[in-house]
């Protein structure tokens, strides 16, 4: 029996279901009951929150989650192989864990999570990034969810909270820093999954601010973002030609010098230059 709740320890849920990981669908699991809790609890106080898990697998964290206090886990996973040793779970805990078996960038989770709605999860590496822009850019603020608990590869986690003249520094910083906030919360070496991946892993916190940090309209932003940093190292005046004309002025405008580049602009100049590029005052 495990501490947290008396089901039995992950490897013997692992050897009893025949979970062999696949790398296929990222599955690097995390077996150590007392972290998964840890994670848990970085996610805030969950005893009066629904919470989404994206790829449960054995349920390592479903259990921290759930040990934690969670009001109701709605958990979705893809590998149908994890649903008997995720019932056993829902037994334990009755009432309070729901599982999908589906692929979370296809499921419609509206109406089953009721507010406030927290999202924490050891994601797949080969969906994580998409997931989390999804999560950032909905059609209006403030989201759904008040925060979200996410592990990445290192590399990402850098670059969710890189600023202005850090080498991560780029698009994800801008789109996670505008709306939310980001703070690395625990990095993990390999050997804390089973099977260990190629590179440390950090779980990332980000909570959703009540408004943008700076006014501007997200397509907008995202536009002149995204030509700045296709081409990080050129000067704006450059990089951004393609915007339309004057680019220069609107730059100046926007109280950016022409001659920078991407790499040295915080958000609160993109922003402006967002307005401005909208027709709008700095
Ligand atoms: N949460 C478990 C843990 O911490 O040990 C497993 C984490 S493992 C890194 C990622 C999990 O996501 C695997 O169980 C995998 O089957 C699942 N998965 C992969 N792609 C998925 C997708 N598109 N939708 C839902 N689950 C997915």
């Amino acid at each position: 029996m495990a501490a947290i709740d008396g089901l039995p320890p992950l490897r013997e849920v692992i050897a009893a279901h025949g979970l062999s990981a696949k790398k296929s669908l990222g599955q690097n699991f995390l077996l150590d009951l007392n972290l998964t809790a840890k994670i848990a609890r970085l996610a805030g106080d969950l005893r009066q929150s629904d919470v989404l898990e994206v790829g449960p697998g054995p349920g390592g964290l479903t259990r921290g989650l759930l040990s934690e206090g969670a009001r109701k886990v709605l958990a979705v996973e893809k590998d149908e192989r994890c649903l008997p040793a995720l019932a056993e779970i829902a037994a334990a805990y009755p009432g309070r864990l729901e599982v999908i078996n589906g692929d979370a960038l296809d499921v419609d989770l509206r109406g089953r999570l009721t507010p406030p709605i927290r999202i924490a999860a050891n994601l797949p590496y080969n969906v994580g990034t998409e997931l989390l822009v999804r999560w950032l850019t909905p059609k209006d603020w403030p989201p759904f969810w008040e925060s979200l608990t996410l592990m990445f590869q290192r590399e990402v986690a850098e670059r969710i909270v890189a600023k202005p003249g850090d080498d991560a520094y780029g698009r994800l910083a801008i789109l996670s820093q505008w709306r939310a906030d980001p703070a690395i919360a625990l990095t993990l070496p390999p050997d804390a999954f089973t099977p260990p991946p190629k590179v440390h892993s950090s779980v990332v916190h980000l909570k959703a601010l009540p408004a943008p940090r700076f006014p501007a309209n997200a397509a907008t932003l995202n536009r002149v973002v995204a030509a700045g940093f296709n081409q990080r190292r050129k000067m704006l005046r450059s990089s951004l030609k393609g915007l339309g004309p004057g680019i220069e002025g609107k730059l100046e405008e926007a109280g950016i010098a022409p001659t920078a580049r991407a790499e040295e602009i915080g958000l609160e100049r993109w922003c402006a230059l967002a307005r401005v590029m909208d027709g709008g005052p700095a």
